[in-house]
């Protein structure tokens, strides 16, 4: 006995395995376990489908987003949850275009909303349309399943921190070759003769059974005649008047005149700036402007009250729009706003009765490097505990940068090396490895994260036009109605065979 005490005392001491069952993260994990077995199978209809698109969030940005919302609020980053990130489902979803490798918003949009992929820049329309092509658009139109969803009897409407008739919105109502068909004086005198119209006037002038319900963002200018504020419009048409021509419809321009909306009455256009709407960073010029949740609550407020159903697209742009700057602070900003508004839709519906489904249409060239002690900004350079770590150069290097854009080397220029403080503010632009005037999209597939009825079909790994089916099947659609008969042009095969 006295021997086998003394060979116990000799043991070194990791020979006693540690109780994990007693570690936090271990009973967390038993927690989130249990509640996926206990998780009903979701229903097979739905009411409602409120689609989220952060566009260009790639699992980068939600990572690093999470990270950035976890310290904002004074929590450790990367155990923090984004509202998105405990939707019950989620896959991957592959955004490639009938051309490219990597897509653009256009492409990226339509084939979720069409069920179809399409070309770069295109929207609403089928492979075998040819770039800034009108003839070719016009018979290769699809409907939209916004469009599709309003010919069934529901209502329908898009949201977005860019302009209403920017590429991912203009997914939910438009048919254009090219995205930048956005007021009259963007078509060329060919496109315009051969019976294109722009974007602007295809959202106002949509007839009554496939009209938005709501429309809010911004882009005012391709709304309005030169003269009349930032107009840009050579017609003389003032289309926030051709708007309101129709019974009970209306028009707001700020946060007070949306905030004041009686959720019952006819469709509501809500333009809110001249271009984009600015960051919520930007105090300033955010004021009196709608945040992504106060649109996005309104509008479903107003949807909601017409008892049919709707179908709802929500882009949170600005994501894309600062990851082109190489400006992470204000990127992940907007992943943060996105969580919020999808947070507000996850309060407002029932899972029982409405589909959400949170995903990008292509992600950005962000990379997150490892060095960093958790508690370091996921903004600023690699630090443990506040000493920081050094490159191959021995100079201070950064936790986020960037594949391409503007924060890249210019021929013969060096890119400063920033010290903390500059790297954690606001205005910093992280470095890239290439310089461009603008970051370029990448092509990795993005996370699809899902509840609701239909949620648990968006698993695996799909197609981004995979997404529309889901939809459809959803809400029972019986599919996209055929204008006319099929162009006789040879048709592409998109996927591999
Ligand atoms: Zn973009």
């Amino acid at each position: 006995m006295k021997a086998f005490l003394l060979l116990l005392a000799l043991l070194p001491a990791t020979a006693v395995a540690a109780d994990a069952t007693k570690n936090p993260q271990f009973t967390a994990g038993q927690k989130a376990l249990q509640a996926a077995l206990d998780r009903p199978q979701p229903k097979r209809k739905a009411r409602n489908i409120i689609l989220f698109i952060g566009d260009g969030m790639g699992i980068n940005s939600v990572t690093a987003g999470r990270i950035f919302a976890g310290q904002a609020r004074g929590l450790d980053g990367a155990s923090y949850k984004l509202s998105f990130e405990t939707l019950p489902y989620g896959g991957f979803s592959k955004t490639y275009s009938a051309d490219k490798l990597v897509t653009d918003s256009a492409n990226g949009i339509s084939a979720i909303m069409t069920g179809v992929k399409t070309i770069n820049a295109a929207i609403g329309v089928d492979d075998s349309v040819k770039s800034k092509d009108c003839q070719s658009a016009l018979g290769a139109r699809i409907d939209t399943l916004a469009e599709q969803a309003k010919r069934s009897g529901r209502a329908a409407g898009v949201v977005t921190t860019a302009g209403i008739t920017d590429a991912t919105p203009a997914g939910a109502y438009g048919h254009v070759p090219f995205r930048n068909w956005r007021a009259d004086v963007d078509l060329p005198a060919d496109a315009a003769k051969a019976g294109c119209v722009d974007l602007a006037r295809q959202l106002v002038e949509a007839p009554d059974d496939v009209r938005m319900d709501v429309a809010f963002g911004g882009d005012l200018q391709d709304f309005v005649p030169t003269g009349t504020g930032p107009g840009k419009r050579a017609d003389g048409r003032d289309l926030t008047k051709t708007w309101v021509s129709r019974p009970g419809a209306r028009y707001v321009t700020d946060a007070a005149g949306l905030s004041a909306l009686d959720t019952k009455g006819g469709p509501v256009l809500g333009i809110f700036a001249d271009g984009d709407l600015p960051s919520p960073v930007d105090t300033e010029l955010h004021r009196n402007v709608p945040t992504l949740s106060d649109m996005t609550a309104k509008a479903i407020d107003i949807l909601a009250a017409k008892k049919s159903g709707y179908f709802l697209l929500v882009e949170s742009a600005s994501i894309d729009k600062w990851h082109h700057a190489n400006n992470a602070y204000r990127a992940l900003t907007d992943v943060d706003e996105l969580s919020k508004a999808v947070r507000i839709a996850m309060d407002r519906t029932d899972p029982n009765d409405t589909l959400i489904i949170v995903t990008a249409d292509h992600s950005h060239g962000l990379v997150i490097s490892a060095g960093s002690s958790r508690e370091e900004p996921i903004t600023g350079l690699v630090r443990n505990h506040g000493v920081n770590l050094t490159d191959g150069n021995n100079q201070p290097r950064l936790t986020l940068s960037y594949a391409t854009g503007p924060g890249g080397p210019k021929a013969g220029a060096v890119v400063p090396i920033p010290d903390e403080a500059t790297a954690t503010s606001p205005d910093f632009h992280q470095p890239a490895l290439v310089y461009m005037a603008s970051a370029q999209h990448a092509g990795e597939d993005v996370p699809v994260y899902s509840r609701g009825p239909d949620s648990d079909l968006l698993t695996g790994t799909f197609e981004s036009s995979y997404i529309y089916q889901v939809m459809a099947h959803a809400f029972s659609l019986t599919g996209p109605k055929v204008a006319k008969p099929v162009a006789k042009h040879r048709r592409r095969h998109v996927h591999g065979r």
